[in-house]
């Protein structure tokens, strides 16, 4: 059994301090993913076509169709490397990418196999041109829908950071919710701001401010629990939603964030060192009626706000209030 973080598990795993890199890339590499399945999709309406126009005595050949599907020129190798994106997705949807590619090796296949019987015997097997018509409906219609989650994840994914954007908070903040009212455990909203970010970007110019963000980004997000949610909510501000905490626990976690930043400086690639810190404002949320993400935001923005007042580089907690 997968075992579930608990959090005392919630431990600093920073990346001590060397820039991250890789996550820039995801939104491209899901495009790639969904181009990739569209073209899988083409090539076996393709080869379906071609099969059936030889059915009807029409082009090509049978051996001709045989010769193309061997030599991989119809139906060719599956080249969709999952890999790069696999921390991204959730396990169901890898599971439904991985599908995708077995299916499509199995139509693969069960083509060649029914081209190859025509070419040997010179009848055609009716019951498994029926299951092989019936077999692409199904991968067409299977397809479309990782092609659609696929997509959704596209757009609810932040382009510099790899994180999630606002698109997907309201959401996730009602499921959570509704859990939070189910289990009777409270879960913790903390916004993160990083300080006098405006000063990076002045001294360093725009792009180190970007890497900052990135290394920000990252260190959080290796920080959480598997099951917590981070989100860029805008700018230099990140969104945490950690389900399943105490007030006891939310202080602790929200203070090992705080230094895993403070503590260790992001080293660029020309080996400049530069000290990021970020003020936190948190709440925690369980069973209040009628909460909305909203007057949720509000609250820890309000925590926020008095953690710079403070000075920064620090983490308030405020209880929630509607
Ligand atoms: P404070 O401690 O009060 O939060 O100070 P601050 O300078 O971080 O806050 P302020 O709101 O004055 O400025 C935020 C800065 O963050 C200005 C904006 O250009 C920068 N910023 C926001 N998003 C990005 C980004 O994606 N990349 C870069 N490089 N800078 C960004
Ligand atoms: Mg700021
Ligand atoms: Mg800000």
């Amino acid at each position: 059994m997968p075992s579930i973080e608990t959090p005392d598990d919630f431990a600093h795993r920073s990346d001590g301090g060397v820039l991250p890199d890789g996550v820039q890339n995801l939104k491209e590499r899901l495009e790639a993913t969904i181009q990739a399945l569209v073209e899988k999709d083409m090539e076996v309406i393709e080869a379906y076509t071609l099969l059936n126009l030889m059915l009807v005595g029409g082009r090509p050949r049978s051996q001709a169709l045989l010769g193309k599907l061997q030599s991989g020129e119809l139906i060719a190798p599956v080249d969709l490397d999952l890999e790069p994106i696999r921390d991204y997705l959730t396990d169901r949807q890898l599971r439904k990418l991985s599908r995708v590619l077995v299916r499509y090796r199995e139509l693969r296949a069960d083509f060649a196999s029914f081209v190859g019987k025509i070419v040997r015997t010179g009848k055609v097997a009716k019951g498994q041109h029926r299951r092989i018509s019936g077999d692409v409906m199904d991968f067409l219609e299977f397809t479309e829908e990782v092609k659609a989650e696929t997509w959704d994840l596209f757009a609810a994914t932040d382009t510099l950071t790899g994180l999630m954007n606002r698109s997907a908070q309201a959401r996730i903040f009602e499921e959570e919710c509704r859990k939070a009212r189910r289990r009777g455990s409270p879960f913790c909203l903390a916004l993160i701001d990083a300080d006098n970010f405006k000063a990076i970007n002045d001294d360093h110019g725009h792009d180190v401010g970007d890497a900052v963000l990135v290394a920000i980004a990252n260190r959080l997000d290796e920080s959480i629990r598997a099951f917590d949610h981070i989100f860029r909510h805008g700018g230099e501000e990140i969104l945490l939603l950690l389900p399943r905490v105490t007030r006891r626990d939310a202080d602790r976690m929200m203070e090992r964030l705080r230094k895993c930043i403070a503590d260790t400086p992001v080293r660029l690639p020309d080996g400049t060192e530069i000290t990021a810190t970020v003020s936190i404002g948190y709440s925690l949320l369980g069973d209040e009626p009628d909460i909305t993400i909203d007057t949720a935001l509000q609250t820890a923005d309000e925590a926020l706000y008095q953690s710079k007042e403070a000075g920064r580089n620090r983490c308030t907690f405020r209880r929630y209030r509607q």
